[in-house]
């Protein structure tokens, strides 16, 4: 195995853990030359940098005491607040910046070009964190995309109206999926599916459906 291929494999291997991520930052810098476009390799290392510091950074915080719901001030929550809005608009410059018709944010997106919606936001950590994708596509092409990317979230959009080989009765959805506590706030709408466990779901309604 080659040590690109061993450091990738670490980023998968340990989702939670960002040494791997930057230990891939620094081999793309340091083997830049040896990439098609040595400034993209480092621009692929300058977003890992960028927003596993943002991540870092922006943990629970303690409240600004000085809150009066106007400008941020100079104590540490504000500061903080202010470093990691920074960091992530850095990172969104560099994911939007366009090469051949094509944002770096598409063209870092491997196995999801062409199958799924992928923009700045998708990308956590200098990775394709979640993405959005209709779910026969993401059933035909979830083995490649988990494959490809250290995917934590998948949005999928309208149903198929046949469902045939998807989920052939709305009806039986409880069956394939299982709520989560509904007291945990945002994760209310999130899902899993037994047949792709590392992944949290946000499916669409049952009478969402497009097609014949
Ligand atoms: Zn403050």
């Amino acid at each position: 195995m080659s040590t690109e291929a061993a450091i990738l494999r670490a980023i998968f291997d340990r989702r939670g853990d960002d040494t791997p991520r930057l230990a891939y930052a620094d081999f793309l810098d340091d083997h830049a030359d040896r990439y098609p476009l040595p400034a993209e390799a480092r621009q692929r290392a300058t977003l890992i940098r960028l927003q596993c510091e943002a991540d870092r950074l922006d943990g629970p915080a303690p409240d600004c005491p000085n809150y009066l719901g106007h400008l941020p001030c100079e104590c540490a929550a504000c500061r903080r607040y202010q470093a990691v809005r920074e960091l992530w608009e850095q990172a969104r410059a560099v994911l939007s910046e366009a090469r051949g018709g094509e944002t770096n944010a598409d063209r870092w997106a491997g196995p999801a070009r062409g199958v799924a919606q992928v923009g700045p936001g998708s990308y956590r950590r200098g990775f394709v964190h979640n993405l959005t994708v209709r779910p026969d596509l993401w059933e035909r092409h979830a083995a490649a995309l988990l494959a490809g990317l250290p995917l934590e979230w998948v949005w999928l959009t309208w149903w198929p109206r046949d469902m045939t080989g998807w989920v052939a009765d709305p009806g039986g959805l409880p069956e394939w999926v299982t709520w989560l506590d509904p007291s945990d706030g945002l994760r209310e709408q999130l899902h899993r599916c037994e047949r792709w466990p590392g992944v949290l779901f946000s499916l669409p309604h049952p009478t969402q459906t497009y097609g014949r």
